[in-house]
């Protein structure tokens, strides 16, 4: 049930999903809880499901933090590039809570060793990660804050599924990186403008078409690598969530 529920584990064939399964088990994650922090051994690798978003976060010794990838049901959380044979030099912070499928990392060593295709798409997975890592570091040198704000609500809300992102303003600014007077003072342009409606911790994107036209490039040249290099399965973007409906 819940391999249907992570866009990676929903293209396992029944035969890879019996390598897998009963090593796996279903966690609730609430808003804020960390999946490991900067050194800590990486035992497992969490897969959100619909609706659940997880943020990788790097903080320095200030103690300020900005986000470098959001994870959502396209994805996979821990011991990605490493295999879980490092310590994490992230955190790894949950923004919208939901459920995941929780999978012991020496099961997935295990499967990879024996299944071609789950090798192969979890190194495709590791190169789309990556290349979110790397937009966001150009991204956070060179783009305004209004355009990374809007790149920054378009792809969580594909990754959420919904137009309505559970998430208060100070959480907003910590993963942008800037103060929360700052991240404010954007949002009330946004929502003056009809872009967004931000009420009660939770901000409604009201005009996704508007929100792409002010948002940097770094949105569109992830999807399309993400699209490239894991047709099967790119977060499924939305595509006009403006009628409220979705
Ligand atoms: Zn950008």
């Amino acid at each position: 049930m819940h391999f249907a529920n992570n866009r990676l584990l929903s293209t396992f064939s029944p035969a890879e999903r019996v390598l897998l399964e009963p090593h796996a088990t279903v966690v609730e994650l609430r808003r804020g809880d960390v999946l490991f922090e900067p050194g800590s051994d990486v035992p497992a690798t969490h897969f959100p499901s619909a609706g659940t978003v997880v943020a990788i976060v790097i903080g320095i010794a200030d103690g300020r933090t900005v986000e470098v990838a959001t994870i959502g049901k396209e994805g996979a959380v821990g011991g990605i590039v490493s295999d879980g044979k490092a310590p994490a030099y992230a955190r790894a912070v949950v923004q919208v809570p939901g459920f995941a499928l929780r999978l012991d990392l020496r099961a997935l060593e295990a499967a990879k060793a024996r299944s071609p295709y789950v090798r192969d798409l979890f190194s495709r997975y590791a190169d789309a990660l990556l290349a979110q890592v790397m937009q966001s570091v150009a991204c956070n040198a060179f783009h305004p804050l209004e355009a990374r704000c809007c790149r920054w609500l378009l792809t969580a809300q594909d990754r959420s599924g919904g137009n309505e992102i559970p998430l208060t303003q100070e959480y907003l600014a910590e993963m942008l990186g800037v103060q929360r007077t700052t991240v404010s003072a954007v949002a009330r342009v946004l929502q003056d403008q009809g872009l967004i409606r931000y009420r009660r911790g939770t901000i409604r994107i009201l005009d996704r078409a508007a929100v792409e036209q002010r948002s940097c490039e770094c949105y569109e040249n992830v999807e399309r690598h993400f699209r490239d290099v894991l047709p099967e399965i790119r977060p499924q973007k939305i595509v006009d969530a403006a009628d409220g409906t979705t």
